[in-house]
């Protein structure tokens, strides 16, 4: 009888736990999809896509490029950087993916425009 109980009460916590990990997912996931509307995929050379911030033009906070792969892989924001200080190739610390960026893009890595 006591070890039936036992039994009942590990089987409740067990189940409570895992209904507060999938509360906290949910969350998560609900934040996220909020934060998706405020960015768009950007061709920025051909074959290059990154995202953006929609409202990119009236932000103070324009100036980066977020890894596509990062964004739908791992619903996780991660800034390409540039991969030397004098070079024109990004690096995204997250993946490891690199995007080599033509030199008539570069006008617009501070400020991405025209999309
Ligand atoms: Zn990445």
């Amino acid at each position: 009888m006591q070890n039936n109980l036992l039994t009942i009460q590990a089987s409740y916590q067990s189940l409570f736990d895992s209904k507060s990990e999938i509360e906290k997912e949910l969350v998560n996931l609900k934040n996220w999809e909020t934060t998706k509307l405020n960015y768009a995929l950007k061709q920025i050379s051909p074959g290059c896509f990154v995202y953006v911030m929609k409202d990119a033009q009236n932000s103070t906070d324009n100036s980066y490029w977020l890894c596509a792969n990062c964004f739908n892989t791992k619903n996780h924001k991660s800034i390409f950087q540039r991969k030397y200080a004098s070079g024109e190739d990004v690096v995204c610390h997250s993946c490891n993916a690199e995007l080599n960026i033509p030199s008539k893009t570069q006008h617009q890595i501070p400020k991405p425009t025209g999309w």
